[in-house]
């Protein structure tokens, strides 16, 4: 039984009510996603993830060895390695080879998308139109990323595949529409500065990928702008990392101290040597469409935050703060950095990337703040908005 409600509240829309108390790091509800994929730059790099859920495919050491570009790295307590329960489950589609983490996702991906999604042979062919319309997406999207082409392709083949069409496209209409004069904001920072151009190439492609007459209703221009739209507004990013599960499961064993400063050393070594070769780019990463999360407002004080604790694309989402019944569950947009911006800063990234002006306790606190961005915007400033642009 859940224990929140969806209710419109008036001067703000939807928004996700608490029906009762909730203490710190309790769950308030978990999710699987409506569709999820892994950016394709990820992909192509040779991040190893499910092709269904995104647990990763590497052991431990492998993993390891691989960020790190080093074949000789040893990892203490490999018995700790996670992917140990996962490993001999190991499974591939046998006409494509996309890998999966279990027999369950390989049969959950066929009864839901793959048997369309298929490619069979032609998966390392460059001229199909699917890997033509996704070499497009990664010249304009290079990481770090934020979105990936695919999650559309693989919404168009659960549509095909769906025994029941109107309860899909209710389900995809459930994610927030956009205004259509507003839509050109978020195509700019999906695809950059020239984004006209490219959207225009993106189109071709997707048109050609979805030629077939089942497909008409998504490519007239503006459905395929409505779901790069959705898109942009409502993908929840996904990060999986063996080596962070691992991590966490070490840490917490009841060693000795001597031995956990030990231990703390030898993770301290792993990730610089990992990080000196990949960089950030340490996880397996996507997105993923939510119904329920989805509808979570944001705040600049989020009472509530989206984990993946599983390492996959199950999102648990938990109190970060006291939750009486009857306050709003609200989520921060907003990365830990961006959050410690000023009210002024705050608020341009949340109108460019979301469309809304945050009226949440801390900038109501903080109305009369003076405008002032921080330097490391100015790059930025050649967006204008107005101030006044409220989508009441
Ligand atoms: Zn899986
Ligand atoms: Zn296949
Ligand atoms: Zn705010």
């Amino acid at each position: 039984m859940n224990h929140f409600e969806i209710r419109e509240v008036p001067g703000k829309g939807r928004a996700m009510i608490a029906t009762k108390n909730f203490a710190v790091d309790e769950i308030i509800f978990e999710e699987e996603p409506f569709v999820s994929h892994q950016f394709s730059w990820n992909a192509a790099y040779g991040y190893a993830a499910c092709d269904n859920c995104m647990r990763p495919l590497e052991t431990l050491v492998e993993n390891v060895r691989r960020l790190a570009n080093n074949n000789a790295i040893v990892v203490p307590l490999v018995e700790h390695d996670p992917t140990a329960v996962w490993v001999p489950q190991f499974t591939q589609c046998q006409r494509c080879k996309v890998r999966y983490c279990s027999e369950d996702c390989l049969v959950y991906a066929k009864n839901k998308y793959h048997q369309v999604a298929c490619m069979g042979a032609f998966r390392s062919d460059d001229t199909h139109p699917i890997n033509v319309l996704n070499e497009t997406w990664k010249k304009m999207h290079y990481p770090p990323e934020t979105g990936t082409i695919m999650l559309i392709v693989r919404l168009m083949a659960m549509y095909k595949q769906s025994k029941n069409k109107p309860e899909f496209l209710e389900q995809l209409q459930s994610f927030q529409a956009l205004i259509v004069n507003r839509e050109q904001k978020i195509y700019h920072k999906l695809l950059g500065e020239k984004f006209e151009q490219q959207m225009e190439q993106l189109y071709t492609a997707f048109c050609n990928a979805f030629n077939d007459e089942e497909f008409a209703m998504f490519t007239t221009p503006d459905a395929f702008k409505t779901l790069m739209g959705i898109l942009g507004t409502n993908s929840q990013g996904i990060a999986t990392s063996v080596l962070a599960q691992w991590v966490t499961k070490v840490t917490d064993l009841p060693l000795p101290e001597a031995d956990k400063k030990q231990l703390d050393t030898v993770i301290d070594g792993l990730y610089e040597k990992v990080g000196d070769f990949v960089g950030e780019f340490l996880n397996n990463e996507g997105s993923g469409l939510y119904i329920l999360q989805s509808k979570i407002n944001h705040s600049c004080v989020p009472n509530a935050q989206s984990t993946f604790p599983y390492s996959n694309d199950l999102v648990v989402l938990k109190a970060v703060a006291p939750i009486q019944q009857g306050d709003e569950i609200c989520i921060s947009y907003l990365d830990e950095c961006q959050l410690e911006r000023s009210r002024h800063s705050r608020h341009k990234i949340l109108r460019e990337n979301y469309i809304f002006v945050c009226q949440c306790t801390k900038c109501r606190a903080q109305a009369s703040d003076p405008d002032v961005t921080s330097d490391e915007e100015e790059d930025d400033e050649d967006m204008e908005f107005d101030d006044d642009d409220d989508m009441e």
